[in-house]
């Protein structure tokens, strides 16, 4: 098995993190790509799905715990949940879920059990579950341009409507005690606003072809 390197793409909701992390994650060899903001909407959509909207702290930390990846596929306690976690009722109420404290334990227990050579996407991974990450980088954006691409992406909703979505989740993402949103000290920060996912996917492929010709797996010289 190839050695541990792992690749930390942090930032708030609508930045590019998923779309950037997979296409550099296809475009490097060997590299595995971790949608950890899907682990924690699977476990949401799971207490949705049983009609446990106001579970307990408890109740959801034991469907955190139940949580496993099969492959591509999301299962909480055997239950498939893969076809809900973008629905419109799991993004309002995830960030309630992924506040507590035992969710957060079982579900960064299970980010940390993938080994190899991955890009591992979401709030906390340079900070917390992969503090000795290769490479670090925090991708952000103004908040009308992310709200602009949201709808364009999903016209569901109209921009403005994402605007208010994509506020009040980054606030609770960030303002929760437990390892909320944060750029890493040592994190890259590109921000987005004017960049063609292109050039974002280029910049971090580029930082990472660097890191793996220089070796060493640590963020710290
Ligand atoms: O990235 P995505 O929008 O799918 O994340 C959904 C939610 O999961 C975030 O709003 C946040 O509450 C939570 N999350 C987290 N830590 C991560 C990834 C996601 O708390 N590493």
């Amino acid at each position: 098995m190839s050695e541990d390197f792992v690749v930390a793409i942090d930032g708030p909701a609508g930045a590019g993190k998923s779309t950037v992390a997979r296409r550099v994650a296809e475009r490097l060899e060997g590299f595995r790509y971790l949608d950890t903001g899907a682990m924690y909407r699977a476990v949401t959509a799971y207490l949705l799905r049983i009609d446990k909207g106001n579970a307990s702290e408890e109740e959801m930390g034991r469907a955190a715990e139940g949580l496993s990846l099969e492959g591509e596929r999301l299962l909480v306690h055997g239950m498939d949940v893969t076809g809900d976690i973008r629905s419109a009722a799991v993004t309002a109420d995830v960030s309630r879920v992924s506040a507590v404290p035992r969710v957060r334990r079982a579900v960064q227990g299970k980010q940390r059990a993938v080994r190899g050579r991955l890009v591992a996407e979401g709030r906390d991974i340079g900070s917390v579950v992969f503090p000795q990450a290769a490479v670090k980088v925090y991708l952000d954006a103004a908040l009308d341009e992310r709200a602009r691409r949201r709808h364009k992406q999903v016209p569901e909703f109209s921009a403005d409507e994402y605007k208010g979505q994509l506020e009040r989740r980054d606030r609770l993402d960030s303002t929760r005690e437990d390892s909320p949103l944060v750029k890493a000290e040592d994190a890259l920060l590109i921000d987005t606003t004017n960049l063609t996912i292109e050039q974002v996917v280029g910049r971090v492929e580029a930082l990472v072809r660097e890191r793996l010709r220089r070796g060493g797996r640590s963020a710290a010289e």
